[in-house]
C-alpha cells in the first residue's frame, strides 16, 4: 500500500530516523511534549522527502509539476477510514453513486507520487476504480467525473496521460 516512492525513500529516511534517535540520546532532558513535537517534525520531514522524490519522478516522466507537500500517512487517518467502513458511511462513487464500499482513487497515482490529498482523489467504487486505472471507463461513465476543482498537476495528468490511452480504448470499444 505504501507503493514504490516508500520503497525507494527507505535508506534516506532510515538516516533520518537515526540521525533524530541520536539527538534524543544526546538530549535526554527534553520533555515529553518537547521530544513528540520533534518526532511530528521528524515525520513531516520524512514526508517531504517522499514528496519530493514523487515531484521529481512525475517532473521526469511526464513533464508535470506538483506542489511538495509534507503530510505524513498518519496511523490516525488509517483508523479514521476504519471507523468510517464499520459505520457503513462512504461517499458515493462519482460514477454510479454506488455507497456500500467506495475508495479514494488517486489521479496521479500514489506510486509514483502522487499526492494523498483530496484535491487529488476522487471517490469510486471498486469496478469503477479499477476501470478508472486499466483505462477502460466507457465515454459515458468518464464524462460524470468532475475534474475541474482538483490540482492543476492532477488535471494536467488526466489532459496529458490518462486521456490519450482512455481515447484509444474508446476507439477500439465503438
Ligand atoms: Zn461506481
Amino acid at each position: 500500500m505504501y507503493g514504490k516512492i516508500y520503497h525507494d525513500t527507505f535508506e534516506i529516511r532510515n538516516s533520518l530516523h537515526s540521525l533524530f534517535s541520536q539527538f534524543f540520546d544526546e538530549h535526554s532532558e527534553l520533555d515529553m511534549e518537547t521530544h513528540n513535537d520533534i518526532v511530528k517534525l521528524r515525520n513531516k520531514v520524512g514526508a517531504l522527502i517522499r514528496s519530493w522524490m514523487g515531484s521529481v519522478k512525475i517532473q521526469k516522466k511526464y513533464g508535470i509539476k506538483i506542489p511538495l507537500h509534507s503530510t505524513p500517512i498518519s496511523v490516525g487517518t488509517f483508523i479514521e477510514k476504519q471507523a468510517s467502513s464499520f459505520n457503513n458511511i462512504y461517499k458515493p462513487c462519482e460514477i454510479c453513486g454506488e455507497n456500500r464500499i467506495t475508495n479514494y482513487c488517486h489521479i496521479l497515482p500514489y506510486s509514483e507520487g502522487g499526492p494523498s490529498h483530496s484535491n487529488n482523489y476522487i471517490i469510486l467504487c471498486p469496478t469503477h476504480h479499477h476501470l478508472f486505472d486499466h483505462n477502460r471507463l466507457k465515454r459515458i461513465e468518464w464524462d460524470k467525473i468532475n475534474f475541474s476543482n482538483k490540482l492543476e498537476a492532477s488535471q494536467k495528468y488526466i489532459e496529458k496521460v490518462k486521456l490519450p490511452l482512455i481515447k484509444k480504448y474508446w476507439e477500439k470499444d465503438r
